[in-house]
């Protein structure tokens, strides 16, 4: 059951790729014509190949640049990554200094409010003695601008203290600002990696596209050269149909001049045995009267016979025992409708008593080819063939050349 299944997939695909070609061609030359056709499809979808795969190659160089970028930018992303971080611990330092700062304004702001409310409010013994220690009014007031210039110090102290308090908030805030703005050119960064990162994927579906394409399109010249060369042959299959057509009309034309007996005969060459000569009627081996002399030749015709006859029944093809030119095809008086074929280098061979001749003075015959029939026309008492080789203009036994 499998194998059959099997066995008709592969059928449908013989039937399919054989469809490929179907030539609708009348005429060797539009067979031609399609065939040219055909070979120039093939190496378009070449030429289609080609440019192909120059353009994967351009998307994989494009590729590759993207790849780069992508890898500058991620090292880029990570420094930037590195610089917040150092950013973050420089803030964190500055906030646990400003919490100092804080601190100090405080302790000092609240020591100096000790000292002022210890020193105007409870008295104090030794600011009493200080008072009292005064020699006279301006000693006195020396003495209160002293304490005086006690309490200013406290409130430079204060002053300068906040001061610093107010300088670190602001060194705070810049580095926090600073630290804002590279996030924001991190998150730049990012945006770029996404682009790139989507860059990259398309061109890697437009690569994968294009193998796709390129592999498809390789299949289809591979077939397209198949019906080429398939159109190529039929061209010239067709090329040399014609060239026999029109060989076998001007044979036929020739045989035709012979007007008298003219008309039918094989195509086919008939070729036997292995001797110089193939036998002019294969079958047909019974000799009804042989080469040399004999006692009782019919009236009018010599002792010495020249020729061996074969007998043979009226119609029975006459092969021509060689290629050669015919030299003589016509009626003559004694020896009836006869053929003479010149086979060159002194030899001639010729066919009596023919009912049929196929063939006319002049033309070229081919060993094996059909040239007449068997008759009994001219000087004879039944059907049969008169075969005669001449070399050199003498008659000899023609069984010495079968
Ligand atoms: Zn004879």
């Amino acid at each position: 059951m499998r194998g059959k299944k099997l066995t008709s997939l592969l059928l449908v695909g013989v039937l399919c790729f054989g469809m490929v070609f179907t030539s609708h061609a009348s005429s060797a030359s539009e067979a031609k014509k399609e065939a040219k056709e055909a070979k120039e499809k093939a190496a378009k979808a070449k030429e289609k190949s080609k440019e192909l795969k120059e353009q994967k190659q351009q998307a994989e160089t494009e590729k590759q640049s993207i790849a780069v970028q992508l890898d500058t930018l991620l090292a880029e992303i990570s420094e930037m990554e590195e610089k917040i971080y150092n950013k973050e611990q420089e803030i964190i330092q500055k906030e646990d200094e400003l919490i100092q700062a804080r601190v100090d304004e405080n302790d000092q702001y609240e020591s100096m409010k000790k000292r002022i409310k210890y020193m105007y409010e409870n008295g104090n013994g030794q600011f009493v003695e200080i008072l009292f220690e005064a020699k006279d009014l301006s000693d006195f007031l020396n003495k209160t601008e002293y304490i005086s210039s006690i309490s200013d110090y406290d409130r430079d102290m204060l002053i300068q203290y906040q001061k610093i308090v107010k300088e670190v908030e602001e060194q705070e805030a810049a580095l926090q600002k600073e630290q804002e703005e590279m996030e924001g050119m991190q998150n730049e960064l990012i945006e770029k990696q996404g682009s790139l990162e989507a860059l990259l994927a398309s061109k890697e579906s437009e690569i994968a596209g294009l193998k796709e394409e390129l592999s498809a399109n390789a299949e289809r010249v591979k077939k397209l050269e198949a019906a080429a060369k398939a159109a190529a042959d039929a061209a010239r299959k067709k090329a040399e149909a014609e060239a026999a057509a029109k060989e076998a009309a001007a044979r036929a034309e020739a045989a035709k001049k012979n007007a008298a007996v003219s008309g039918g005969g094989s195509d086919q060459i008939v070729v036997s045995g292995n001797g110089t000569f193939t036998h002019p009627c294969p079958g047909y081996t019974r000799i009804s009267s042989s080469f040399g002399y004999r006692t009782a030749p019919l009236r009018g015709a010599s002792t010495n016979h020249k020729g061996t006859d074969f007998a043979a029944p009226t119609g029975t093809p006459i092969y021509a025992a060689a290629g050669g030119t015919v030299t003589s095809a016509r009626y003559s008086g004694n020896a009836g409708n006869m053929i003479v074929i010149n086979h060159g280098g002194g030899l001639q061979t010729y066919y009596m008593h023919c009912s049929r001749i196929f063939v006319s003075a002049g033309t070229k015959v081919a060993k094996g080819q059909n040239i007449g029939a068997v008759g009994t026309t001219g000087n004879s008492t039944g059907p049969h063939l008169h075969f005669q080789v001449m070399s050199n203009g003498t008659p000899v036994n023609a069984m010495n050349y079968l």
